[in-house]
């Protein structure tokens, strides 16, 4: 089976970094394709403090520093790559280029990621990373004894909002509706929790503040009244979208658009593996993403393995 690759990966996160070192490693050709940025979403961050072994980084020199390793061993990374297609269903696999170009390889490793579903409201993008964050793992501690609102009404909302708890003074939870979409036993930790207060039926209207951000500003659904909730930092929990328009109809996807993955992360076209957040997983970190990177590379060596047996 001729082609240009042996192993193409598609995106420069911390999965498909870490699986291009895996499988460069094993003296395979493999190409890594981004649409955007070296680093996918680490890059929207500034500290790490949850990476073990690095006490401190920032999302991008860790993935600066992954991506030179890959190189280190061969491993060919290409950011901004444009392009129009993607084949994943024929024995060798293909992306084109918009410029009609195309490579082949003869395993692909999806590690496409996915981004937080964001409000779409005023002054949102210039608050993300300086105020607005969507990972309360990552960026809780930063608001220790601060105050800040959680916006949604979901189960990861309200999980998020009792979680983040133990480092922020208060927590006015923002929710759309006059009901939470959350399990029972949830909303009642939330309701017990004494840091927790429930701003129900508000619109959120925009983000506000100067250098950092300083209130949320929402419309009361029933009155009308606009409120400002004064705030240090907020964490926004609406929603996340996977990162699959380019592989629509190729593999098998849960309701939310996730990668269905096995164990080894076989995805159900054969030859075909996926790694990190664009699969379905409970937790979404760059930890994990780097544990699922060497898983899909293994399993991606051993299908190229048992192909020549
Ligand atoms: C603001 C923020 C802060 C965070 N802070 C932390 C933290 O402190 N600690 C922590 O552990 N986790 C943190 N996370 C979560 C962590 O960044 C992610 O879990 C991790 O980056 C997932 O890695 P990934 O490689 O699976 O996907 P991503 O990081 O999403 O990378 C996917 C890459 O694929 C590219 N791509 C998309 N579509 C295609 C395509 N069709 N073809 C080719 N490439 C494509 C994207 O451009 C992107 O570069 C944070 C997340 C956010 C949003």
């Amino acid at each position: 089976m001729d082609a240009d690759y042996d192993i193409l990966i598609l995106g420069a996160g911390p999965a498909g970094l870490t699986a291009g070192i895996y499988a460069a490693r094993a003296r395979r050709s493999v190409l890594i394709l981004d649409t955007a940025t070296v680093g996918g979403q680490t890059v929207l961050t500034d500290k790490v403090t949850n990476y073990p072994g690095m006490a401190e980084t920032s999302g991008r020199a860790l993935s600066q520093t992954m991506a030179q390793q890959a190189r280190s061993f061969g491993c060919r990374v290409t950011p901004f790559a444009r392009l129009s297609a993607v084949d994943l269903a024929s024995a060798v696999k293909s992306v084109t280029y918009k410029n009609g170009d195309r490579v082949t390889a003869r395993a692909v490793i999806v590690a496409s990621g996915g981004v937080p579903r964001q409000l779409g409201v005023d002054n949102e993008d210039r608050f993300v990373g300086r105020g607005i964050s969507f990972c309360a793992t990552c960026d809780g501690e930063f608001f220790t004894d601060r105050p800040i609102a959680v916006v949604g009404g979901g189960n990861s909302a309200l999980e998020e909002a009792v979680s983040l708890s133990q480092y922020a003074s208060r927590i006015t939870v923002i929710h759309e509706f006059d009901h939470f979409q959350a399990e029972p036993w949830i909303i009642a930790d939330a309701r017990a929790n004494e840091k927790i207060n429930l701003l129900m039926n508000q619109r959120v209207l925009s983000f506000v503040g100067d250098e950092g951000l300083t209130a949320v500003r929402s419309r009361d659904k029933s009155s009308g009244d606009v409120i400002d909730t004064a705030v240090d930092g907020c964490f926004v929990f609406v929603g996340y979208v996977p990162n699959t328009t380019l592989l629509a109809g190729q593999l098998a996807l849960s309701e939310r658009g996730e990668i269905l993955t096995d164990d080894a992360l076989r995805t159900s076209q054969p030859g075909v593996f996926a790694a990190g957040d664009v699969r379905q997983t409970r937790v979404r970190q760059i930890t994990t993403a780097v544990a699922d990177g060497t898983v899909a590379a293994l399993s991606a060596l051993d299908y190229l393995n048992e192909a020549v047996a």
